[in-house]
């Protein structure tokens, strides 16, 4: 028997070209995790190993003949590829190499790769096959190959089942006991939505120790109840939690009347879910024996680690690596715990005071502290808690992965992200954007002050924030962003209470006229309605109360009205098709009825049927006391009318999202992407190592490659080439310096418009070029007369990958900050969306009397800025300042057009990169 032999999870000293960013931890079907990582020369021993402990069936599955050994050259000829015509991504876990996929192109033939796959027997039917499949033709798209082909035997029913349920085009066919199978490596709906669904499941079935364990031990449960881990083993214990609570106390034997025991190697049960609370120093040999155990989940309260910088990053990420190559789950470190309502499960696993009354609300929160404010007041505003994760440092569990559980989730309606950033924003903005659609996500994301620090050498780099970012992302996803925490509270009673708005009329029933005109107000400044009700409804309402009553909308009932008149009206209204949300208003005129009309209003909200909203302001608070222990009633109560309209007007607008029909990301058949990008790799060796502007011409050829339309133009470099090129464009032209200094040409004189004629042309060439110290020569370029003048850019931020800014152009657009920024890709719907929320652009609809703009052209043109950048990652900033708009039907032209790149380094950079599949 020789040694084991053991495959690292990380590749040291990695060969060259290795593509470090498709390095990625993956949840297996059976929600184990594991790392998927390209193959390395040092993998040979490992890969000869696993291919030894295949069962015969499955090495004659992957080679056609019994085989016990690779031969050493077949050995280096796996394990020493080029990673491009040649590629190959094994999955590892524990030490072990557990599945290799693999594909090569023939050089007559490099755009059809031939795939195999072999799989570990233990580990069959864990979806590993499809994991694999999924990252070989995403890597394999990236180097331009557009089919797959792979052959089965006959018999190879498992892999069969694996290609044909990818949602790949697959075909097949059968020679002599042998199939040829063959797709195209394009993504197609089917194949999203396969990897979506398996991605999903997966990630759910990992948290499931977590969410709901069948027994727990906590490491460091200390007898003094003033503890963390004293608490924590209390709660656990007060909660009721269902199955056994297993306290790990080297020093004491027994806990809180509970018999503990000194490691959790000498606990008798399982153990599915461990907490440690112990100092950091112990974490690691703690989890160790927690591997040893074989606990399935762990949650990590001790700090200590990265966020406290140093050692602490380092400590953390040991401790990433052993519960990844462990392939189990962790939340935290430096976290709060976390809790589960369900009365099946009953788990009170954090260290609070009190678990909070159940309800349908999911929360997850990057702040420990503001968890437990948060927990500790949500009775308070009608809010009862499905699961609870205060996610610490987000090390191993993300708030995707929460987010994927609770996307079918029964217990949970609603879902309440507190963030303070974001893993992998482009992962976040594809879950979000699904699971916005089947419930709301509200979330609060601290810092929307101005970050103000990105250096800003365009005029899209100088509008764009971090904050822009979030907005963006939330805007685009459906996400409903609020700002404090009692929009938070307000909003979330609402949703969790209340159907979702059909639209923007709302009816209020009030007893007293100050608090119904505020309501008003802030109704209506928001764009909501308070439409004058219908004259039927008018007499049905008039009927039933005293003739000083008002009954318009808003129906002021006067201080006389009591619970009756509360109940027979808002019933009414409630029943009338003219309106989707109704307030319904109360300030005591004298004590005497308050519990009585509260009551009443409450059993109207709580028994009404149909789609309509309904809200309650009780001015002075009833049972919306301070030490309320309980959700109180299922009807969203407000103690201000304002935050009433506040909250409704967020829940309108989330309806109104839901109401739109889901964009689509254009394909542009008229695309010649490899024009621009030979165009663009022979203009990056000239550039900087952390990147430059690109040159004039090439910019022009990126634009026409991607159907962006340019004025003729050419640079020059001297006065009589000036004369010349004029003559061959056409006259008037336009001179510019082109110049590394010139941010902004016009500025300094660099730009002279309308020129005719060889004097003239002669004086702008000396003009312009004296206009900066460093002349690199001019751009001569057709003049475009007239037309509006908008501005395209983008640029990349390093957490949310590009963005695009959309405005009116010209050099004042930083000054009026009149511009919408969106996440790139961008959908036809993003694109109409950002140029409606511009409120300039209405100039280009025509607006008083302005010439009409061709909108259509603008539109398009976003578009395929969105698809450009998509195409190409190493273009990092760009501003296409001004872009001319025609009228109607004349489309739009490139005037001004920076483009800065940086050569990629080989690898995806993350913010660019979203496998559905990972971590
Ligand atoms: P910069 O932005 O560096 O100052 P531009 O190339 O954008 O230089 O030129 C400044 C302004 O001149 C533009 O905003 C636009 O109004 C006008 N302009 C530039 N090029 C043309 C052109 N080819 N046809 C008509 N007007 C132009
Ligand atoms: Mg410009």
């Amino acid at each position: 028997m020789t040694d084991r032999i053991e495959a690292p999870l990380a590749i040291v000293d990695p060969p060259e070209g290795y593509p470090t960013a498709w390095v990625q931890d993956a949840v297996m079907s059976d929600g184990e995790t594991i790392r998927v990582r390209p193959i390395a020369p040092g993998d040979r021993d490992a890969l000869q190993q696993m291919v030894r402990g295949l069962s015969r069936q499955s090495t004659y599955n992957r080679f056609f003949r019994v085989k016990r050994d690779l031969e050493p050259e077949e050995l280096d000829r796996f394990t020493r590829i080029d990673y491009h015509s040649h590629m190959a991504f094994v999955a590892v876990r524990d030490g072990s190499l557990i599945a290799v996929g693999r594909y090569n192109t023939t050089p007559d033939d490099p755009t059809t790769a031939e795939a195999a796959f072999a799989v570990a027997d233990e580990h069959q039917q864990k979806g590993l096959g499809t994991l694999l499949l999924y990252r070989l033709t995403a890597y394999a798209r990236t180097c331009g190959i557009e089919h797959f082909r792979s052959y089965l035997l006959a018999d190879n029913h498992v892999m069969m089942r694996v290609f044909r349920a990818s949602g790949y085009g697959v075909k097949r066919q059968e020679e002599e006991g042998i199939f040829t199978i063959t797709f195209p490596t394009e993504e197609t709906e089917e194949t999203t939505a396969v990897r979506d669904e398996w991605e999903k499941r997966a990630a759910a079935k990992s948290m499931l120790p977590l969410m709901a364990p069948q027994s727990v031990a906590v490491i460091g449960a200390s007898r003094d109840p003033e503890t963390i881990g004293g608490r924590l083993f209390s709660n656990l214990v007060g909660g009721n939690f269902s199955g056994p609570v297993y306290p790990v106390n080297p020093k004491s034997p027994v806990v809180r009347s509970v018999a503990a025991y000194p490691s959790i190697l000498e606990v008798p049960g399982n153990v599915d879910l461990a907490f440690i609370v112990v100092p950091s120093r112990f974490v690691i040999p703690t989890v160790a024996q927690c591997i040893e155990k074989g606990v399935k989940a762990l949650v990590v309260i001790s700090a200590g680690f990265s966020e406290i910088g140093g050692v602490g990053v380092e400590l953390e990420a040991e401790l990433v690596e052993m519960v990844r190559s462990a392939g189990i789950r962790m939340v935290g470190p430096n976290c709060m715990g976390l809790l589960n309502t369900d009365p099946a499960v009953s788990l009170d696993g954090q260290f609070g005071p009190l678990m909070p009354a159940r309800g349908n609300v999911a929360f997850s929160s990057q702040s420990g502290a503001l968890a437990l404010a948060i927990l500790d007041s949500v009775a308070r505003h009608n809010i009862g808690i499905s699961t609870f994760v205060s996610v610490g440092n987000l090390a191993d569990v993300s708030g995707d992965d929460l987010l994927l559980y609770w996307e079918d989730d029964p217990a949970t309606d609603v879902i309440l992200l507190y963030m303070e950033s974001f893993g992998n924003p482009r992962r976040f903005a594809r879950l979000a954007r699904r699971i916005a659609r089947k419930k709301p996500i509200v979330a609060v994301k601290s810092g929307r002050t101005k970050s103000g620090a990105r250096a800003a050498s365009s005029h899209t780099g100088s509008l764009a924030s971090l904050d822009v970012a979030v907005d963006a992302l939330f805007q685009q996803t459906g996400v409903i962003r609020v700002d404090t925490l009692e929009e938070l509270f307000d909003v979330t009673n609402l949703l969790s209470n209340e159907p979702i708005p059909q639209g923007r009329r709302v009816g209020i029933v009030t007893n007293a006229g100050g608090p119904a005109i505020l309501a008003v107000d802030a109704l209506e400044s928001r764009g909501l309605e308070v439409p004058v009700l219908s004259d039927e409804l008018q007499a049905e309402l008039r009927a039933k109360l005293p003739p000083e009553a008002a009954i318009r909308n808003p129906v002021d009932m006067i201080a006389a009205a009591g619970a009756k008149e509360y109940g027979e009206i808002l019933e009414a209204m409630l029943a009338a098709d003219e309106l989707d949300a109704v307030i319904a208003i109360h300030i005591p005129a004298s004590a005497i009825d308050v519990v009585e009309i509260q009551d009443t209003i409450r059993s109207v909200g709580e028994a009404h049927e149909g789609d309509k909203t309904f809200l309650a302001v009780f001015m002075q608070s009833g049972r919306i006391s301070d030490d309320a222990p309980n959700v109180v009633s299922s009807v969203p109560e407000f103690a201000f009318p304002e935050r009433a309209a506040r909250a409704l007007y967020d829940a309108v607008r989330y309806g109104e999202w839901l109401r739109r029909p889901e964009g689509e990301i254009p394909i542009f058949d008229d695309i010649d992407r490899d024009a621009a990008r030979a165009a663009l790799e022979r203009a990056l060796p000239g550039l900087d190592d952390d990147g430059g502007w690109i040159d004039p011409d090439t910019v022009h050829v990126i634009l026409e490659s991607y159907g962006l339309r340019v004025p003729a133009s050419g640079v020059v470099a001297t006065e009589d080439e000036a004369v010349a090129r004029a003559g061959a464009i056409g006259q008037p032209v336009v001179l510019k310096v082109v110049s590394p200094s010139a941010l902004h040409k016009s500025d300094v004189g660099g730009v002279v418009l309308d020129v005719e004629g060889e004097g003239p042309i002669r004086a702008a060439y000396r003009q312009v070029t004296a206009s900066v110290p460093d002349p690199e020569g001019v751009l001569i370029q057709e003049f475009v007369p007239g037309g509006h003048e908008v501005l395209i850019g983008m640029v990349e931020d390093p957490n949310f990958g590009p963005l695009i800014v959309f405005g009116l152009g010209g050099i004042f657009v930083e000054l009026i900050g009149d511009v919408a920024f969106r996440i790139s890709p961008l959908t036809d719907l993003d694109a109409d969306d950002m140029i409606q929320s511009v409120k300039s652009a209405r100039l280009l609809e025509g607006y008083r009397g302005a010439e009409p703009g061709d909108v259509d052209a603008v539109k398009d043109a976003l578009l395929r800025v969105s698809a450009m950048i998509e195409d190409l990652p190493e273009v990092v900033e760009m501003d296409l300042n001004p872009v001319k708009v025609g009228t109607p039907g004349a489309g739009v032209r490139v005037v001004d057009a920076r483009i800065k790149a940086k050569a990629s380094t080989g690898v995806v950079s993350l913010s660019r990169s979203d496998f559905p599949t990972a971590l």
